[in-house]
């Protein structure tokens, strides 16, 4: 394989070296630039590393000139590199505007607008871009929600190595099996590193910490116990600082194009938003945007045109000399950069989506923020003039404003609308979603249950929903969650009322109508059971344990037909399992089918002789068949092995 990698590299950095002199790459060197500052290896294609930081405000990092935070890494990146003072995100959702950043695709383009959502393979990522063009390609996550293998499929591809979580983990504790500390991001990707020497390099470092809840590692907790989101933010440049300073001994640096950016920001209490999701105002969208580049030809710029986290992907294609997708949403900031000295490039329009609020029931937002002008639409309309008001708390909105500005930014966002693919889940005629702004403390109290229920406290967790239901009594979310709770608990009666009023609310959610039917089979309601099952499973047919579970209700209904149905139709997805295989055999017996139900009964107490439940079907088949010695026989083995 040692051959073909040299020539193959040899060929990159040719075209790369043509690349250049074409004159269509990239980081020409810039006029006015000494000598001293040209990259040391004009030849070799330049290491990409992508840092995002979860949750990460702009107005909350040192080079944006907050004082209250020390961010010694960003600060000295900011150094080497571009600070874009005005970055916008796409959306205040992580996996959606990850998404974005690595695909150059606005939301509702890429149409992962929600966890679990699989990026369907049509979109091109930057991993599968730079992989094709020779880099080894790897990335450190930090948080679950980005696992390919669950909340994030198919944002893996293209990455030779992609640090997903452990499928199956004992811990109940936070750590390790829903978020990793920075520090051991960047250990993992340390490592990877150090057994993957040969560049050129696309590493993707995502750090978690600054997402709620705020609980930063000593000395943060300590230095920062009054103000524990920034305690956060400084741990997490923390291990920046590590990464760097690895990526300095590596000797791999200098050449390098280094990306620091946030998905998104954090309500911190305005508009009532404790953390993000719900609403597009700047607290949410507003995320720092750092840019080294090769030998930090660009040192210290700053650049204050309005750019987007679009803009990422084209910016590191264009620098990299590959070929950009047809029809990307974001244009590469080279030609901003390479005019520092004018430094007030044209400002590009943000246009920011949130479809969170669907979730719960709630009508999604669409914003569009140009030249210091934000116009928000949803249920009621929102204007601000961001130069008057950048806390955006003067809605400038009126009805009946005709050829006002209102009606421009109207225009505009109609235009910006048709261009995109139409939303498939957007509100049904007739149906007016509530207004997410009427809705914010009911989000927050949802958001808090979540949080609590991840943490194991359920009492905590309990109280909050309770309160979310006096607060919006028709809260499908909050009703299936306070459903689950009294299941875990075991209070399957009062489980049942709420699974039953969240799914009368919500009647496409199979989920609710699974656990309904788990509830009333636990309190012995067999025919309620049966309903919500059966109802369960026209929406999603798949469902092995809902299947399996209609099965023993039609059991215990002494309907052995339609049990043996069930049985038979999970067998079908799964022939070997054992549930179904028992429920088929019992199904029989009540039919009385002994001989059918004896010959899988027989093979199967032959590959699991342990099982006494299967020992037990076995002598009431041998019974049935008038064969009372074996039907004694299996009953003696089944007792011995209940006894122990
Ligand atoms: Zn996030």
């Amino acid at each position: 394989m040692r051959r073909p990698a040299i020539s193959l590299r040899i060929i990159f950095v040719l075209i790369f070296v043509g690349v250049l002199l074409l004159g269509t790459s990239a980081w020409g060197q810039p006029s006015g630039q000494t000598s001293a500052r040209k990259p040391s290896s004009r030849t070799s294609l330049p290491d990409v590393y992508l840092i995002t930081i979860d949750t990460l405000r702009a107005d909350h990092v040192g080079c944006y000139g907050y004082k209250q935070v020390e961010t010694p890494a960003l600060d000295a990146l900011a150094a080497d590199g571009v600070r874009f003072t005005q970055a916008f995100t796409h959306s205040p959702i992580t996996n959606t505007s990850h998404i974005t950043i690595l695909t150059g695709l606005l939301p509702s383009v890429h149409g992962v607008t929600d966890f679990g959502v699989p990026l369907s393979p049509q979109h091109v990522t930057a991993a599968e871009l730079l992989k094709k063009r020779g880099y080894q390609t790897a990335a450190f996550i930090g948080a679950v929600i980005l696992d390919s293998n669950t909340l994030a499929p198919g944002l893996a591809r293209g990455f030779d190595f992609y640090d997903n979580f452990p499928a199956k983990t004992e811990t109940k504790q936070r750590w390790g099996r829903v978020e990793r500390r920075g520090m051991e991001v960047v250990a993992h990707a340390e490592s990877w590193f150090e057994k993957h020497r040969t560049g050129p390099h696309f590493v993707w470092v995502h750090l978690y910490d600054p997402h709620d809840p705020y609980e930063p590692p000593s000395p943060f907790s300590e230095k920062y116990k009054d103000r524990l989101y920034d305690g956060e933010i400084a741990y997490a440049d923390s291990a920046v600082v590590h990464w760097i300073a690895f990526l300095k001994k590596a000797g791999v640096y200098d050449n390098a194009i280094i990306v620091v950016t946030g998905d998104h920001g954090e309500g911190l209490g305005e508009h009532g938003e404790e953390t993000h999701g719900l609403f597009l105002y700047d607290s949410t969208l507003h995320v720092p945007l750092i840019l080294k580049t090769p030998a930090a030809a660009h040192h210290g710029a700053v650049i204050d045109a309005q750019v987007r986290t679009t803009d990422i992907l084209p910016t590191i294609l264009s620098a990299t000399g590959v070929a950009a997708p047809p029809q990307l949403n974001g244009e590469s900031l080279l030609p901003l950069i390479e005019q520092t000295k004018t430094a007030q490039g044209p400002n590009r329009a943000l246009f920011g989506e949130t479809d969170y609020p669907l979730r719960w029931g709630w009508a999604s937002l669409r914003a569009l923020r140009v030249d210091n002008t934000k116009w928000i639409e949803a249920p009621r309309p929102e204007l601000y003039d961001l130069q008057a008001d950048p806390k955006e708390l003067k809605n400038l909105y009126a009805p009946d404003s005709a050829g006002s500005k209102a009606q421009s930014m109207q225009t505009e966002m109609t235009k910006w609308k048709a261009k995109l693919p139409q939303q498939a889940n957007s509100a049904k005629p007739g149906e007016p979603l509530p207004d997410p702004k009427d809705k914010i403390e009911v989000q927050n109290l949802l958001h808090n249950a979540m949080l609590a229920s991840d943490d194991n406290r359920s009492g905590d967790a309990r109280q909050f929903l309770e309160k979310a239901l006096q607060l919006d009594p028709r809260s499908p979310t909050a009703l299936r969650q306070l459903g689950e709770l009294e299941l875990a608990a075991g209070d399957f009666a009062k489980a049942a009322v709420h699974l039953k009023r969240a799914f009368e609310l919500r009647p496409d959610d199979s989920t609710a109508a699974f656990e309904l039917g788990e509830a009333l089979e636990k309190s012995g309601d067999w025919p309620g059971a049966r309903d919500a099952l059966e109802s369960s499973l026209k929406l999603a047919p798949s469902q092995m344990s809902a299947r399996l579970l209609l099965g023993h209700v039609y059991l215990q209904l002494k309907d052995a037909k339609n049990a043996a149905d069930q049985f038979e139709a999970a067998l079908l997805v799964d022939s070997n399992n054992g549930e179904g295989r028992l429920g088929l055999a019992e199904a029989q017996i009540q039919q009385s089918d002994f001989a059918g139900a004896l010959s899988d009964l027989e093979a199967f107490t032959k590959s699991d002789p342990r099982n006494a439940a299967a020992l037990r079907l076995l002598a009431r088949a041998y019974r049935g068949l008038g064969r009372e010695q074996d039907a004694k026989h299996a009953e003696e083995r089944a007792g011995v092995l209940e006894k122990k």
